[in-house]
């Protein structure tokens, strides 16, 4: 952060720490209103140098040549580097974009903690932030965000389109799912006799994935978690807890998936005289962008001689989260081999080019010229 700090400064940026640690690097218009342009600084363990990363950089970089080139804009143009959106050390994703919606909870900063049991509170105070004073993070300034973010999936490169324009969020929805059975010994509880709970998991396993292959892309469906009880090589498993966690961007298809995933879990219990518990896990909506600022990105596409595409996220980012405060939209660049979350995710030089000319392009026509 001390680095990112460093370098608005040396782009003529005036720099301000928010109350949750995020840095805002701010070229003052003639006009309050902002127009905000960046993604998150950190990444999950084990990850890559690009994703988030590159969004601030790309950010920084456009609204520095804007600043050099063009000056003083019409509306105030501010970098975001966003403290944590990742989940890496505390379970609180979205952290620095929920601080500036207002979004996050009361008992979130004492009640989150590391794998040391530091709670993010404690780790605000250690870092000289006052988690009494979090709710001074809260904007209602902004009047139009763009992130631009590596895609983390193979589309812009298997098409050969250089921006993705992406128009919406994937939706996410999981439930847990609880079966109870009746545990016994290995060799003496008779095959004809039992009712075992990880074999019915198994059974659940495989139809989550067909369910989601039937329907095609860009349905997924993933069993991320089992746990089994008691959970010995010669035991048989009375109780298993498995996560199904699904997304797309339609919330009909989602209503629709989470109906089947039901109906699945019920006839499997039911065939396998188990017990079942099902509750709802994740529920985030899928979201629309703003389609003034997706028509702003294309255009600025259009006037770089930029081949581009619509394309939906299918990963979660910060834009879902400041795009309940203003009109947000994001830009995709391409990721070689569609390779993210990994230490080898890279995308290549000329293609970050392009992306830079394409989002300054787009913040100045949403910062130096009068909205239609
Ligand atoms: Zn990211």
């Amino acid at each position: 952060m001390a680095e990112v700090e460093r370098w608005f400064v040396d782009i003529g940026l005036e720099v301000r720490v928010d109350a949750v640690g995020s840095r805002v690097g701010r070229l003052a218009g003639e006009r309050p209103e902002v127009v905000m342009s960046g993604s998150h600084v950190d990444s999950v363990s084990s990850g890559g140098a690009y994703d988030g990363a590159l969004g601030v950089i790309m950010a920084g970089c456009a609204v520095g040549w804007l600043a050099a080139t063009r000056g003083r804009p019409l509306r105030t143009l501010e970098v975001f580097a966003n403290c944590e959106e990742e989940s890496s050390r505390f379970a609180c994703n979205f952290w620095g974009s929920r601080a500036m919606a207002g979004l996050i909870e009361p008992e979130e900063p004492e009640g989150l903690a590391d794998g040391e049991g530091v709670s993010i509170a404690d780790a605000m105070r250690i870092c000289g932030l006052d988690p009494a004073g979090l709710a001074d993070a809260r904007r209602t300034d902004l009047a139009a965000y763009v992130e631009p973010h590596i895609e983390q999936g193979p589309v812009l490169e298997e098409t050969g389109d250089l921006i993705g324009v992406v128009d919406r969020v994937v939706g996410v929805r999981g439930l847990r799912v609880s079966l109870t059975g009746v545990g016994g010994h290995a060799g003496t509880l008779a095959m004809a006799a039992r009712r075992d709970a990880l074999a019915g998991a198994a059974e659940i396993v495989l139809g989550v994935e067909r369910l989601a292959r039937g329907r095609g892309a860009p349905t997924v469906a993933t069993v991320g978690q089992i746990e089994v009880r008691p959970g010995g090589f010669n035991q048989v498993s009375g109780l298993a807890r498995l996560t199904i966690d699904f997304r797309h961007p339609e919330e009909e298809v989602l209503a629709e998936l989470d109906g089947e995933l039901r109906g699945l879990v019920a006839s499997v219990a039911a065939a396998r005289v188990l017990e079942v518990e099902v509750s709802q896990g994740t529920m985030q909506a899928a979201i629309r962008f703003d389609g003034r600022v997706c028509t702003a990105i294309e255009q600025a596409c259009r006037d770089a001689g930029v081949a581009w595409r619509r394309m939906p996220s299918l990963a979660g980012h910060d834009a879902q989260v400041i795009g309940r405060l203003c009109p947000a939209a994001m830009l995709f660049v391409p990721s070689k081999g569609g390779v993210s979350h990994r230490p080898d995710e890279e995308t290549q030089l000329p293609h970050i080019v392009s992306g830079i000319e394409v989002l300054a392009r787009t913040l100045f026509r949403l910062a130096y010229q009068p909205l239609p």
